[in-house]
This record gives structure tokens, C-alpha cells and sequence, in this order.
């Protein structure tokens, strides 16, 4: 069997079109966009190119789109202010602290500290909660854009077995949590997979849907899949490669030439998951936007 590579970019991009009709149809309904604020400690290479990216969809989509560069080295409370102070205006209708922050910074302290209609990564303990409970509010991007995704490519989680690898609350956690709903557009069964589980391929071998996010390169092989299954690469792991001009190239958590001879469908890294994650951000951001409306009505 080899698989059909999902394209990531090409999902990515039917869901902005429709998502800058919707932006389109708010600014007309409200005179305002959308807007988000980024705030960022430091200038972390990955971290901006991450912010890059969201900053062209924002563009695209029409979502008004700042990012506040802080140094690394600033206080807690100063990062506690600057939040406040982005809860506390009205034309932001979004707010997301880019991570990783550096050690001297309690990460929950700051997550907590974000009005939670305008926490958009959708990591406030309040909208985790809401999740949990079925009542969705914000839901964190990228597990967001790989549920849509999986719809998209005809492969509805309801009645499948979905085998998750990794636990962060970024990723695995909040994947299994929209996974086992019981809603028509969730309702799997669901395996979580992490450091702590003994004969990891024996529960990546039982998935009809395989989701690796463990941020180990190539650590799922093609013999750990069962043949048929969907498999979605969530990781991003640079490894050196000298024979690249930069030194290295980027390889996802799934050894992709054996996945691809076993599995029905594989997202590809880059271009999978990536632009999924992006895309889902406008949406969230639009969403905050819409509630501060009604809230205002
Ligand atoms: P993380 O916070 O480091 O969490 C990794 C998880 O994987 C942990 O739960 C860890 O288990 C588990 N794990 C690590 N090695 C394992 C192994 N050998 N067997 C089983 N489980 C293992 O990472 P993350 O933030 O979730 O990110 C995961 C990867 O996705 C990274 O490569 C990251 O760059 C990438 N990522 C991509 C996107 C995107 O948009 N494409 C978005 C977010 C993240 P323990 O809990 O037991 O330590």
C-alpha cells in the first residue's frame, strides 16, 4: 500500500477562504476586524518563525495582527501587566503568550492571567475545563486543526480506534480529549501513549488513527502501523544534515518512507500539520472577536 500524503497547505487553505469570507462579513457587520496580539519574550528562531507564519494568514484572512516583543529577560510581573493590559482593551479580541517562556516565568501564573473569551490557544484552565465538559469555547490549535483535518480527508474519528502518542497539554491531551466526545463528529476510542507505557508499538499497532506527538524524530517506524491506518505526524524535530545549506532538515515524530508503504494517509513534515495550526489560530481569533460582539449587544 502506499499511502495518500495529506496536504496540509491545501486543507489549510480551503478553510482561510472561508474563513475570510466570515472575517469579511464581521467587518461589515461591526466596522472593526478582528484582532489579535502576540506577545513574545525574546526572539527564539523557531518561535519566529512560527509567528511569521501566523502573521501571514492573519493577513490574508483579515485579521488585524500585532506581536509585542518583550526581552527574554523580563519580570513576571511585567509579563502579568502587559497581559492586563491586552484584557483590558476593547479592540483586542485576542491574546496568545508565544512559548516556550524562559524558567523564571510560571507559565500557568500567565495562562491563567489571560481574560479567558481571548485566550485563543484555548490553554486558560477555564476553556480546558469547557472542553472537557463537551461546552467548547476556545479548543487549542493544533489538535483543532487535525480533528478538522481528519473530517476533511473522509476519515470521521466515530467508531475508529485513535492512538495518540505524547500527552503534552498542548497537543495529546486536548486531541484526546475532542476525540472521545460523544458527539456525531467525535465519538472515538481513544489510546493516549506516553514515556510511562510499556510496548508503545503494541498500542500504535491497534490504531485505525495514529497521532504522533512526542517530538522524538522517526520514532514511530513503519512495522509499528497497522496497514490501513491514518496516520498524522505532529512533530518537528530539526536533525543535522550536511549535505543541507542550513546544517539540518526537519523530520517529523513518523519514519515517513515505512509509514507511507502501510498506512492509507500520512501527513508529510513540513506541510502537514503546520498549516492547520496557523489556519485554526484565525479561526479562534474570529471566534474571540464574535464573542466580545455579542457580549457588547
Ligand atoms: P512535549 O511537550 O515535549 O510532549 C511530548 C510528549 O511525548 C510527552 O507527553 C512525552 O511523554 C511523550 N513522549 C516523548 N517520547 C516518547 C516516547 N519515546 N514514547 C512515548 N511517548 C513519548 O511536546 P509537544 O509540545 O506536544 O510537541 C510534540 C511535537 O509536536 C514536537 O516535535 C513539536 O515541535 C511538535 N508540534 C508541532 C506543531 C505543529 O503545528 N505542527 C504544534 C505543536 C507541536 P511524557 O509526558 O511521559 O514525558
Amino acid at each position: 500500500m502506499s499511502a495518500v500524503i495529506i496536504d496540509g497547505r491545501a486543507i489549510a487553505d480551503e478553510i482561510e477562504r472561508a474563513i475570510r469570507h466570515d472575517v469579511s462579513n464581521y467587518c461589515s457587520l461591526y466596522n472593526i476586524a478582528p484582532s489579535l496580539v502576540v506577545i513574545a519574550l525574546g526572539k527564539d528562531p523557531r518561535s519566529m518563525s512560527y509567528i511569521r507564519q501566523k502573521t501571514r494568514v492573519c493577513a490574508r484572512v483579515g485579521i488585524r495582527d500585532r506581536t509585542i516583543f518583550l526581552p527574554l529577560e523580563t519580570p513576571e510581573e511585567d509579563l502579568l501587566d502587559a497581559v492586563c493590559a491586552m484584557n483590558e482593551d476593547s479592540s483586542v479580541h485576542a491574546v496568545l503568550i508565544q512559548e516556550p517562556l524562559p524558567k523564571h516565568i510560571a507559565s500557568l501564573k500567565i495562562l491563567q492571567a489571560i481574560d479567558p473569551i481571548k485566550d485563543v490557544d484555548g490553554f486558560h484552565p477555564e476553556n480546558v475545563g469547557l472542553s472537557v465538559v463537551g461546552a467548547p469555547r476556545h479548543e487549542p490549535c493544533t489538535p483543532k486543526g487535525i480533528f478538522e483535518a481528519l473530517h476533511r480527508i473522509g476519515c470521521a474519528p466515530a467508531g475508529r480506534h485513535a492512538v495518540i502518542v505524547g500527552r503534552s497539554n498542548l497537543v495529546g491531551k486536548p486531541m484526546m480529549n475532542m476525540l472521545i466526545q460523544k458527539t456525531e463528529r467525535a465519538n472515538a476510542t481513544a489510546t493516549l501513549c506516553h514515556t510511562g507505557t510499556p510496548d508503545l508499538a503494541f498500542h500504535t499497532r491497534q490504531a485505525d488513527i495514529l497521532i504522533a506527538a512526542a517530538g522524538r524524530p522517526e520514532l514511530i517506524k513503519g512495522d509499528m502501523i497497522k496497514p490501513g491506518a491514518a496516520v498524522i505526524d505532529v512533530g518537528i524535530n530539526a536533525v543535522d544534515d550536511p549535505s543541507s545549506k542550513k546544517g539540518y532538515r526537519l523530520v517529523g515524530d513518523v519514519h515517513f518512507e515505512s509509514a507511507r508503504e502501510v498506512a492509507s494517509a500520512l501527513t508529510p513534515v513540513p506541510g502537514g500539520v503546520g498549516p492547520l495550526t496557523c489556519v485554526m489560530l484565525a479561526s479562534n481569533t474570529l471566534a474571540a472577536a464574535r464573542l466580545a460582539a455579542e457580549s457588547r449587544s
